[in-house]
Order: C-alpha cells, then sequence, then structure tokens
C-alpha cells in the first residue's frame, strides 16, 4: 500500500486542469457542433470568444463549418447529459432543506436513493459526484442572492466528518477551514466560502449573521465522494481476446450495470456473452436475472453497442451503450432502449417495506 501524499494529488490536479485547459473549448465547442448548434453566432455568444476564433476551434477539432448540412448529428446523449438529466429530475422530487426546516418525506427519499443508485451502477460514483458538485454551486450561487445571516449559532448544525476521514476532497464536499469536516455553511460575502460550524466560529471568528446554511437536496448525504484520482481507474474495463493481436480493454459501460451490479436487487449475470462486430463497434449480447425483494421474478436479456466517442475531460470512451433490452416474468414481456428505465423497472417492482 502506497502513502497518500495530498502534495502529489494537489499537483496531480493542477495538471490534469492544465492539460485540458488548452484544448478545452475547441474540444466543447466541436461537441456543441456534433450535437447540432449549427448557428456559429450563438457558439461564439455563449464561449464568449469571437466568431474566428469558433471558426479555428472548430477546424482544429477536424470540423469544416461551411459544410453543415454533410455533417452527422450525433443523437446518442453524452455519460454527463445522462447523469444530467437524471440527477436533476432525482433531486426535483423533493424540496430542498436546511437541518432545521421540516421533516424528509421518506417514501420520496427512498426512492431518491433506489434511483440513485441505478445511476451509480450505470456511470460511477465519481461521474455522479462531479455533476452534482457543480450543479450544488450554481444552486448556492442562486440561494445566496435572498440568503439571509444566522441569528445565534445555535442555529448551525454541529461539525460532523466522514467517517472513515477523507484523504482527499476532490468534489469540494468538506469546509474550505480544516478540510475534515463537512460544510454546512457559507459565507454571506460573495466568496461563498463554505465552512463547518467550529471553524466559521472559533477559527474564522465571523458571526452567526455573516453565515447561512444552503438548501440542499435531502440525498445530499448520498452524494458526498471524495473523488478519484486522475490516474485511479474510474471504469471497469472488459477484457477482450481478439484472434489476431493482442488482449484488448473495452469500457463496460452501461453494461456494468447488468453484469456487475452485485447484490442489487437479486441481479445475476449468465456467463455466456455473445461479442460480436468488428472492435470499434463491438456488440455484446448478455442475458440473466433479477429477483428484487418481495417482487416478481425476471428474466433479462441486453443489446449492448460499444460507444467510442471520448467523454468529457478524461476522454475515456462511453463504453457499452443499450441498445434494445426485454424484461419477462409471468406478467408479460416488456422492453427497452434505455437503461436506467430498464433498471428502474426492475427497483420499482420491489416491495416498498423490503428494499
Ligand atoms: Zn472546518
Amino acid at each position: 500500500m502506497t502513502t497518500f501524499d495530498p502534495r502529489t494529488a494537489a499537483l496531480a490536479d493542477l495538471r490534469e486542469w492544465a492539460q485540458n485547459q488548452a484544448t478545452a473549448r475547441q474540444r466543447l465547442l466541436a461537441a456543441a457542433w456534433r450535437a447540432g448548434v449549427r448557428n456559429v453566432a450563438e457558439l461564439s455568444r455563449t464561449a464568449g470568444v469571437s466568431r474566428d476564433t469558433v471558426y479555428e476551434d472548430l477546424r482544429r477539432e477536424s470540423i469544416d463549418p461551411t459544410k453543415r448540412s454533410t455533417m452527422p448529428t450525433i443523437t446518442a446523449l453524452s455519460r454527463r447529459a445522462q447523469v444530467r438529466e437524471h440527477l436533476s429530475r432525482i433531486i426535483a422530487a423533493a424540496p430542498l432543506r436546511a437541518s432545521r426546516d421540516d421533516h424528509v418525506d421518506l417514501a420520496v427519499y427512498d426512492r431518491q436513493v433506489q434511483q440513485l443508485e441505478i445511476l451509480w451502477l450505470l456511470f460511477g460514483r465519481d461521474e455522479v459526484a462531479e455533476f452534482y458538485s457543480s450543479w450544488l454551486s450554481d444552486e448556492i450561487a442562486e440561494q445566496a442572492k435572498t440568503a439571509i445571516g444566522l441569528t445565534s449559532w445555535s442555529d448551525a448544525p454541529m461539525s460532523t466528518a466522514p467517517i472513515p476521514r477523507w484523504n482527499r476532497d476532490r468534489h469540494g464536499f468538506l469546509c474550505v477551514g480544516c478540510g475534515d469536516s463537512f460544510w454546512h455553511l457559507a459565507s454571506l460575502n460573495v466568496s461563498l466560502d463554505r465552512w463547518c460550524k467550529s471553524c466559521a466560529r472559533d477559527l474564522e471568528e465571523l458571526q452567526p449573521s455573516e453565515v447561512w446554511e444552503p438548501r440542499r437536496p435531502d440525498i445530499h448525504g448520498n452524494l458526498e465522494f471524495p473523488g478519484l484520482l486522475p490516474d485511479e481507474p474510474r471504469d471497469n474495463m472488459l477484457h477482450v481476446q481478439v484472434t489476431a493481436g493482442p488482449p484488448m480493454d473495452l469500457v463496460l459501460g452501461e453494461a456494468n450495470a447488468f453484469l456487475l451490479a452485485e447484490g442489487w436487487m437479486g441481479l445475476t449475470a449468465d456467463e455466456n456473452r455473445q461479442l460480436g462486430g468488428p472492435f470499434d463497434a463491438a456488440t455484446m449480447d448478455a442475458t440473466g436475472t433479477a429477483a428484487p425483494a418481495g417482487g416478481p421474478e425476471f428474466m433479462w436479456t441486453a443489446s449492448f453497442v460499444y460507444d467510442r466517442s471520448p467523454q468529457g475531460w478524461h476522454k475515456t470512451a462511453y463504453g457499452f451503450r443499450l441498445v434494445t433490452g426485454t424484461l419477462s416474468s409471468a406478467a408479460g414481456v416488456q422492453s427497452f432502449d434505455d437503461a436506467f428505465q430498464m433498471l428502474d423497472t426492475i427497483a420499482l417492482s420491489a416491495k416498498r417495506d423490503q428494499r
């Protein structure tokens, strides 16, 4: 086991940012173009650069902006877009709350956690935490416009630290003062620094009126995650032996949820998976069973196609993407073209008190 060195991790973060920063704008512009935004004025306005710069960036990404009609449009959503769409909807199921607000609706919370688990199975905790962290920053900035300071320190929740302690905090869930406890409070000044109660009161010597408590989703605690370092694996891989050449690793992608969801809803996967097609557009067919507690027994089938399109800053492939899936039970057969929906159907059929 290697000893964790926070200085090395901080430098790795900085290096990753610097390397990606240089080409981030052109890649994001190209992604917007490929997603169907063909209005150069709109791209220029959104990116805050001149139209000439937009043209240059697109050409650097091998896109000829004069050939509008012949460019293929990618309709499949990126992983980040999927996480954004699903997580925004999951969060919206319940009002945001501060610690002194009304009690949590446990039935709604239970369902939120269940759907969050599906997102983790499909895209991993780090990717979900990364999107949540940026969503939360926007949300806090919005709430700050009407925030009112506390009247007394007794209104602030106690400082609590993760158990076990984290040796990193890549998504900003810990207090900026101690880096040890979770934050519960934000400064009322423009910086919106996030503090734990002890640090705000004792270290920073703020007055209660100088801090406020942002309202957060009930599932905030479930979403807190220390994050992965740049060199840590973020995707499960499928090790493939091709007939000619060395073995290859393919990103499991959505297939991860079906093949490796150990213990989730009694899901099992058969050993005999059919891999086919050319290596850069591989297909995979898998089958198995699911037995949600108190629910029906399902037989499932799932067909995936390998999506090589690079995702986010990490530029790893999307991985296997569900094309079609079926769920068969005594009640009949249902077909799906969306992995989240298919897994959510299994989850919904579990008896609530046995989940
Ligand atoms: Zn602190």
